[in-house]
């Protein structure tokens, strides 16, 4: 039970029967609430802004399932596509009408010239990767420290010991031989850029980045550094590989790219999406310049495939998403966005508690630490202890933020004024409480 009293009695017995049957309990770690204690919260119903748990408590949802929930939940011109397509079979394995709107949709908002889909953000990276190198017939792969580019082998890699060497595994099960061709330089560090590129320039196929990190809380590139990774790859002869796939239709109408690329005018040799494009159902897809593109089997050599890679209740549910996602619902999250990130600097401005809020668009995060963070080294100074008890207490407040501190909080078109008024209300007791466990004290949930 949670200081104010409100029960998680039915999300106890619930994780208790999982963790019979499922590893922690859970599909996809954080939702452990491993970094924030707890017991994390079984969903069984959304609508707009807000979550039911079993136990019936609702929540302003600030996760929107990591992203995709753009437009909010069971929003109704999505749900009724959705089920209009479902009435049509669910799955066919040959080559249907939705999968080509949406592929137009992808290619009308975004630098790509042509997009192949597949079934999550992780196979878009894995096959925009197998691309490169088949393109450029080389194998060395470049990633930054903090950016997450779903679970990869190559890509679950830590920085080796000191720069222009090759990483480590970031995880158990990853071989040696899977993560020694892939080079881990600190984000937004142009130097170390340089240095790798003059001493394996000939070697390396791709750079592979988040448009923006988000998987580190918000850290934007620096103004110009993604223009300049693209400019170091040509002149290299490597690919320039952006990962969209929290950004793609999120940061704005074009991702962002749109307020990047599109507005100094370079593009990446190829892009992934997912997240906003699904519209909440299994689709992400990878794009790109024609003629790296054109090496795809069936038109080229590089072999990419799926069995429900462009399915028609999930192609439907993104495009509907997409055509819904107007200027005007960026213009409102954007504006939402502004009102949040004001409110929770000013509650932790009051209580003391060291932050900094920064954006990429209409996306956002508060790290617990003083900024500006522009890497992963500056992120990792985040004093979870004092996030835990944040978290907490806004949960009891009926918010629901990212179970971890180094993520983004993310809004929808349906976060409406009472939404907004909820998390205003529970800001100033949630950042007292950190301030508390800042001080060494003991989080809500454990006093
Ligand atoms: C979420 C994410 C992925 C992985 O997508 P999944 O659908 O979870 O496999 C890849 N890259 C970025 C930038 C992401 O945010």
């Amino acid at each position: 039970m949670t200081s104010s009293g409100r029960n998680t009695f039915a999300s106890a017995a619930l994780l208790a029967r999982a963790r019979q049957v499922t590893p922690g309990g859970v599909n996809s770690p954080v939702r452990a609430f491993n970094a924030v204690g707890g017991t994390p919260r079984f969903i069984t119903s959304a609508e707009g802004a807000w979550l039911t748990d079993a136990d019936g408590h609702d929540y302003v949802d600030l996760i929107c399932s990591w992203g995709p929930m753009l437009l909010g939940h069971a929003h109704p011109e999505v749900e009724a596509a959705v089920l209009d397509a479902v009435r049509r079979g669910s799955s066919y394995g040959a080559p249907t009408v939705p999968e080509v709107e949406l592929a137009e949709a992808v290619v009308e908002r975004t630098s790509v010239d042509a997009v192949r889909f597949v079934s999550s953000g992780t196979e878009a990276t894995m096959s925009a990767i197998r691309l490169a190198r088949g393109f450029t017939g080389r194998d060395v792969v470049v990633k930054f420290a903090g950016c997450y580019h779903g679970h990869v082998d190559s890509l679950l890699a830590s920085a080796g010991s000191g720069l222009a060497t090759f990483a480590v595994p970031g995880t158990p099960g990853v071989p040696a031989s899977s993560t020694e061709l892939t080079l881990v330089l600190p984000y937004n560090d142009r130097a170390a850029v340089e240095a790798v590129f003059a001493e394996h320039g000939d070697r390396i196929a791709c750079l592979v980045t988040e448009a923006a990190a988000g998987n580190m809380g918000v850290v934007p590139p620096e103004p110009g550094f993604n223009a300049f990774l693209a400019e170091t790859c040509r002149a290299h002869g490597a690919l320039f590989v952006s990962d969209e796939v929290m950004t793609g239709f999120r940061a704005s109408r074009q991702g962002y790219w749109g307020l990047d690329g599109a507005v100094e005018g370079w593009r990446p040799d190829l892009t992934t999406f997912g997240k906003v494009m699904g519209g909440g159902f299994p689709a992400a897809a990878f794009g790109g310049r024609a003629d790296v593109m054109a090496h795809l089997a069936p038109e080229g050599p590089v072999y990419q495939a799926g069995t429900l890679s462009g399915n028609p209740v999930a192609t439907t549910a993104g495009l509907t998403t997409l055509r819904l996602a107007t200027p005007d619902v960026y213009d409102r999250i954007g504006a939402t966005a502004e009102v949040l990130k004001a409110a929770a600097s000013q509650a932790l401005t009051a209580a003391g508690v060291p932050h900094t809020v920064q954006s990429a668009g209409t996306m956002f995060s508060v790290f617990f630490t003083e900024g500006p963070v522009r890497d992963f080294a500056a992120a990792s100074a985040q004093d979870l202890g004092a996030y835990a008890a944040f978290f907490h207490a806004m949960l009891d407040a009926g918010v629901y933020l990212p179970p971890s501190a180094y993520e983004a909080w993310f809004l929808s078109d349906a976060h409406d004024e009472r939404a907004v008024q909820t998390v205003l209300d529970a800001l100033p007791g949630a950042a007292r409480a950190a301030a508390r466990a800042a001080d060494g004290g003991t989080t809500e949930e454990t006093a």
